[in-house]
C-alpha cells in the first residue's frame, strides 16, 4: 500500500481508498492527460520532428503530476519522453546538416 496525496485537501490517503475520507473527493485513477498527450505527440514527432519539443515537455509535466496524483500513465510518460528525446535530437541533427554546420 501506497500513500498518496489527496488532488483537493492534500491529505495522505491509501491509494487504494476511492474517496479522500476527509473531504470526500474521488480518487483520481485516470490516465494523466499531459502523459496521454506526450505520448501520442512524441509518435507524431517521429514523422514532424519539431513536435518532439512539445512532446517532451508534455511528458515531462505528465510524469511530474503522476508522481503527486498517482494518476496512470507513469510508463506513457517515460516511453514518450524517450521518444520525443530521440526524434528531438534527429531534428537539431537535421537543422545542423541542412546548414551545412556538420
Ligand atoms: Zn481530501
Amino acid at each position: 500500500m501506497a500513500l498518496i496525496k489527496c488532488s483537493e485537501c492534500g491529505k495522505s490517503i491509501s491509494d487504494k481508498a476511492k474517496a479522500c475520507p476527509k473531504c470526500g473527493a474521488p480518487i483520481n485513477k485516470e490516465f494523466n492527460t499531459y502523459a496521454l498527450a506526450g505520448f501520442i505527440l512524441s509518435l507524431i514527432s517521429m514523422i514532424i520532428n519539431i513536435v518532439s519539443f512539445v512532446a517532451l515537455y508534455m511528458s515531462a509535466k505528465g510524469f511530474d503530476q503522476i508522481k503527486i496524483t498517482n494518476e496512470k500513465g507513469k510508463g506513457l510518460a517515460i516511453t514518450g519522453f524517450i521518444i520525443s528525446a530521440i526524434y528531438g535530437i534527429t531534428f537539431i541533427y537535421k537543422l545542423l546538416v541542412y546548414n551545412n554546420l556538420i
